[in-house]
């Protein structure tokens, strides 16, 4: 998992898309389908008092012990009904039938004549009891009350009037002595709730974002690392791991490739992405738009962004530029590895930044809405699926699905560049457009299949790899 939040900042990618970005791609899920809803924490509450107001009913008990033995059984009913039945549920809360009966009633404050507090030895005369009548002052109750919620135990919250009293107090004790109390304690059974249930509720991890994703029990049975999500919020992200969308990779590769990259940033290794030296005069070139084919300014080279070869080498084939040949230098040099780390980061890097400029800094002078409404999100979306294609062909080694891949990935990478220039271009050709869109769309969709379906075999010497 990715443990240095600072480095990996810039690969936060941002979730721009237009609401109406629309793919049909396996674990792409939309939200009118049958596998989730998105809801909000109020859902949860009312999901959380059904479950307790049936297990009350089931046993005749009142409502805030059923809450405190559904905790203690972390919201497990079958098991909690099992071990109910055998005698055996309550004394897991250290409660006895006995003390069950006397729970039936909640505390209250009381006005005494002055004696002295058991827990702080102070005089007082305003007091709190649970129901057993055994009294403390009632700011040593408040103060212990608050900090048991603060540590979220909410299990061990004794009575302190006597000190061999086995009563617990619950929701209506908390509620008895203030407001505070009783909202807090409703936030922290509450979360218990949630946590007890995240293989169905997904809390969005979107910054201020409070909706949760709520899974079907259709979709909660299977491996969620293949299934991303997109919030109400426009927030997408992995059910299986809540990072940023990964496909077509799962969750494992993905978090491994976030970890190389933690360290990559750190050592500050290609920094520079946006300018480079033209491969010709070594003037510094700015890349603005989102196109590989550049064209140096001084020297009028025509070459490709992410290899750095003549353009006209591709030949309208990327097969060259997205598979990793290392150079016999680099072979000699024992440097291979870390060459071909950076064949993929570089395209991976540039794909995430397309995808990002696609979205928010394309100029919104393309006259056909359609076009701006389809392609310019197909791009988008298309440039994602490449960067952590390339993830994938630098984990598995080689073999006909990986030459399938790369061809794939080839075929890909030209349209998608053939698009990129033509949204960029001045001859706003609406039909070409989105017929590219079209093929795109497809072509990502079986490329997705295909990565996923395939039981790749991972690569030795990328998995052994070491930052030096
Ligand atoms: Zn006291
Ligand atoms: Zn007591
Ligand atoms: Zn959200
Ligand atoms: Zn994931
Ligand atoms: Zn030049
Ligand atoms: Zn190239």
């Amino acid at each position: 998992m990715m443990s240095d939040t600072t480095s990996e900042d810039h690969y936060e990618f941002s979730d721009q898309f237009d609401d109406d970005f629309d793919l049909q791609d396996p674990g792409n899920f939309d939200s009118d389908n049958n596998y989730f809803n998105i809801v909000n924490m109020e859902h949860v509450k009312a999901s959380e008092r059904r479950t307790v107001a049936e297990i009350a009913d089931l046993f005749s008990i009142m409502v805030p012990m059923s809450t405190i033995l559904l905790m203690a059984y972390f919201w497990n009913r079958e098991k909690l009904s099992e071990e109910y039945i055998e005698g055996r549920a309550l004394a897991k809360v250290g409660l006895t039938d006995a003390d069950l009966e006397v729970q039936r009633k909640s505390g209250q404050k009381v006005q005494c004549s002055p004696r002295t507090c058991p827990i702080c030895c102070d005089t007082y005369t305003r007091g709190f009891q649970l129901a057993c009548k055994h009294t403390a002052c009632i700011k040593c109750y408040e103060r212990y009350l608050g900090e048991k919620l603060s540590s979220g135990d909410l299990l061990s919250t004794r009575c302190l009037g006597q000190h061999d009293c086995r009563l617990v107090a619950t929701l209506d004790d908390f509620r008895e002595l203030s407001k505070d109390l009783e909202s807090g304690y409703l936030e922290k059974t509450a979360a218990s709730y949630l946590q007890s249930h995240s293989s169905s509720f997904k809390a969005c991890p979107g910054p201020g974002c409070t909706s949760i994703i709520e899974l079907t029990s259709s979709l909660a049975m299977l491996d969620l690392d293949q299934y991303m999500v997109e919030c109400s919020c426009g927030k997408r992200f992995c059910l299986g791991c809540k990072n940023d969308w990964h496909l077509p990779i799962k969750c494992d590769l993905a978090s491994r490739w976030m970890n190389i990259n933690g360290e990559r940033m750190k050592n500050n290794l290609w920094l520079d992405k946006n300018t480079k030296p033209c491969p010709k005069c070594e003037a510094r070139i700015e890349r603005t738009e989102g196109c590989n084919h550049m064209k140096c300014r001084t020297c009028h080279f025509e070459y490709c962004w992410m290899c750095m070869q003549e353009w006209s080498a591709h030949n309208g084939m990327f097969f060259k530029c997205v598979h990793f040949q290392p150079s016999a230098e680099a072979k000699h040099s024992g440097r291979a590895t870390s060459a071909r780390l950076k064949h993929y980061s570089i395209r991976f890097d540039s794909n995430i930044i397309d995808s990002r400029r696609d979205v928010n800094v394309r100029d919104l002078t393309f006259s056909s809405q359609q076009v701006l409404n389809k392609a310019v999100p197909t791009l988008s979306y298309t440039r994602r699926i490449l960067a952590w294609t390339y993830v994938l062909l630098f984990y598995v080694t080689g073999s006909n699905q990986k030459t399938i891949l790369e061809t794939s990935v080839s075929d890909i990478e030209s349209h998608a560049e053939t698009l990129a220039e033509l949204l960029a271009g001045d001859e706003q050709a609406a039909a070409p457009c989105l017929e590219l869109s079209g093929y795109l769309e497809t072509r990502v969709e079986n490329l997705i299949t295909h990565a996923l379906e395939t039981n790749w075999k991972l690569d030795r010497n990328s998995l052994t790899y070491t930052p030096s």
